[in-house]
């Protein structure tokens, strides 16, 4: 077909217009891609070592102790975000790095139960479509938040507890440790201690150290993860809110992600983390109005607090007791560690 004069003469200029449209459209044209840089990838990140105590009353060695390995976790966490990895992988990767720090109440470092036996409680979630896993009472499992992750992703399931959970432990060809890998003097201390007290809670001043993380990574995904070692002198087969999913831990890439930490009965009775999840998506609450509603009205003082991440990257770290050891960093470059007021 012989086009017609109209079209031979609007030719060029449909050419035209389209070179122009495609120089103009972001991420078409080199020209465009050279004078405009491409904006960083958003992620944040949270981290927590458990509330408790005073830290004033700490010893300066505990005091540098814990913001040392505090530190250490975050930078862990804050390379895997920034180099574009997952939020699940930089919970899970912190959390390891905090179980096997006798610093903390968690793996290595856990409290001993009125038996003198350690068991372990961890959870983990994943914002893009709420799945989640869980253990309890693990005693041989040397990264509980891995095996917790394992429950997630290759079962049906969302919580595994004792034996069933050692034997799916072995199963999955996790690391398995003897007894005496979890024995620390801090905790074998604790223990005499609130032996001597008769089965009251601990009131001493050293510190305590459940661990925590949340995270948002550069693909708009959250995720959480808490594990703990309990309560010290907690009955044998007590459970916390650490292993149990919403009242310690929570992730929804529609609100927010949180791991809590304090005594577990009360954000177990109150669905902490959920609550804070639920107040943004059914109130609108931003994730602060959220989060301090929770840890100042709904919880007593000295319960203890909370760490979250919402979508957007705020982060927010609060606390009803005279402390929370925690850390947070994000993609403008903050990056802080803080264990009192
Ligand atoms: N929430 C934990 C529990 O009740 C303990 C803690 O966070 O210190 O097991």
């Amino acid at each position: 077909m012989i086009p017609s004069t109209r079209h031979r003469f609007l030719a060029p200029w449909f050419l035209a217009l389209g070179t122009w449209l495609f120089a103009v459209t972001p991420g078409t044209s080199p020209l465009v891609a050279q004078t405009q840089p491409p904006t960083p990838a958003r992620y944040a990140l949270a981290i927590h070592g458990g509330v408790g105590t005073d830290p004033a009353k700490w010893t300066p060695e505990q005091r540098d102790a814990r913001t040392r390995s505090l530190t250490a976790a975050l930078r862990i966490g804050q390379r895997i975000l920034a180099e574009g990895g997952s939020s699940l992988d930089a919970v899970e990767r912190v959390i390891r790095q905090l179980e096997d720090d006798p610093v903390f109440n968690a793996g290595r470092g856990a409290v001993l139960n009125a038996e003198g036996h350690h068991e372990l409680d961890a959870s983990i979630m994943d914002g893009r479509d709420r799945s989640c896993g869980a253990v309890t009472g693990v005693t041989t499992v040397r990264h509980p938040i891995s095996l917790a992750r394992l429950v997630m992703t290759r079962t049906r399931h969302v919580l595994l507890a004792g034996t069933g959970a050692e034997q799916f432990a072995e199963k999955m060809g996790v690391e398995q440790v003897a007894p005496d890998w979890f024995t620390t003097d801090h905790a074998r201390r604790g223990w005499e201690e609130a032996r001597r007290q008769q089965n009251q809670p601990v009131p001493d001043d050293r510190p305590k150290g459940t661990v925590g993380c949340v995270a948002l990574d550069s693909h708009g995904n959250l995720a959480a993860g808490t594990s703990t070692g309990g309560l010290t002198y907690k009955m044998p087969g007590r459970i916390g809110d650490s292993p149990i999913v919403g009242a310690g831990t929570y992730a929804d890439n529609g609100t927010c992600a949180v791991s809590c930490t304090g005594v577990g009965e009360h954000f177990i009775r109150h669905v902490v983390a959920h609550d804070i999840s639920a107040r943004m998506a059914y109130r609108g609450d931003s994730l602060a109005d959220a989060v301090r509603h929770v840890v100042h009205q709904t919880l007593k003082p000295g319960d203890g607090g909370v760490i979250a991440v919402d979508r957007q990257g705020q982060i927010v770290l609060e606390f009803n007791t005279p402390g929370m050891s925690r850390g947070a960093a994000d993609s403008s470059g903050r990056f802080t560690v803080d264990l009192g007021r």
